[in-house]
């Protein structure tokens, strides 16, 4: 291999290879800005033909010694999944506690309102109950006054009082036994009602108990993941990162990746990527979907297949 006249061609070479094994994208972000020329000055402006052959060379060899950027999105993608799960546990869990408050106020407000029900079949039934005690005292109270009675007038006055109480209790009677049945009848609906509150206050402490046990080993994961994600982001060459960290906020830390499924379709919302787009994907550029805007990459054994 030749270098050209210029001495300059040589030492870069070097310092690319040796740095080849540190900081993947700021090399080649480096390379990219000193061939296209974006931070050129003064006489480096003056590349010969060969010597820009020679760098560009350099630059693709760097590159697939590098760590494939498939591969870094792969793996970034893998993590954003995996952190996904987590906090989508964590999220159940807590929804799965709201619902089960709820369950639990609901339960209440139905045990108080057939407590409340029951407790008025309960006082008709004592009410009726006092009724046919209050029958008996005037029915005792007229017998007195029969056997006191003067007059033969205030004696059949008293008779046919006492014949009308006498009737009246019969009916009072079936009337305070009714309602004690109904009442005791109705009593299961608090039993019951008070064992579905009693379940549900029991699944609330299980739900609880398994919520915050896991807890602490789910946030410790979501940290360490975390830091691994922020180990593959740094790999990113610029012009990927740039995306990429627009899409991670867009997509508030969540899944902001999609692979390419079935030859041609966005793995996250199964919309169909144009064949210009897949040849750019494999030309290692970054491509978003133009669906769902998730940044995509190809699977490791993707075969282009025209048509
Ligand atoms: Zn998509």
């Amino acid at each position: 291999m030749k270098y050209g006249g210029n001495n300059f061609a040589l030492p870069y070479y070097f310092y690319i290879r040796l740095s080849a094994i540190g900081e993947y994208s700021t090399i080649r972000n480096s390379i990219e800005q000193f061939i296209f020329g974006e931070k050129i000055g003064g006489s480096n402006r003056k590349i010969k033909c060969g010597q820009f052959k020679i760098i560009k060379d350099i630059l693709l060899a760097t590159m697939e010694n590098s760590s494939d950027i498939r591969d870094i999105l792969e793996r970034i993608h893998e993590l954003q999944l995996q952190l996904a799960e987590l906090n989508g546990r964590l999220r159940r869990g807590m929804l799965l506690l709201k619902s089960q408050t709820a369950a639990i106020q609901k339960n209440e407000t139905t045990l108080q309102t057939v407590t409340g029900e029951y407790n008025k079949l309960y006082a008709y039934a004592k009410q009726k109950e006092l009724e046919v005690a209050q029958n008996d005292q005037n029915l005792a109270k007229r017998k007195e006054q029969l056997r006191e009675a003067k007059t033969n007038k205030e004696y059949q006055a008293l008779l046919s009082q006492i014949s009308a109480d006498e009737a009246a209790r019969s009916v009072l009677d079936d009337e305070a036994l009714e309602a004690i049945e109904k009442a005791e009848k109705f009593h299961a609906n608090v039993n019951a009602a008070e064992q579905e509150l009693k379940k549900s206050q029991e699944l609330f402490e299980k739900t609880k108990k398994k919520y915050y046990d896991d807890k602490p080993k789910i946030d410790a994961d979501i940290i360490s993941i975390g830091e691994s994600l922020n180990v593959e982001e740094v790999k990113l060459p610029r012009e990927f990162k740039e995306i990429y960290d627009r899409l991670k906020r867009n997509f508030a830390g969540g899944e902001s990746l999609a692979v390419v499924e079935n030859q041609s379709f966005c793995g996250a919302c199964n919309h169909q990527i144009p064949i210009n787009s897949l040849a750019m994907i494999m030309q290692k550029k970054p491509i978003t979907c133009s669906s769902c805007a998730r940044l995509l990459y190809i699977p490791k054994d993707f075969v282009f297949e025209r048509g």
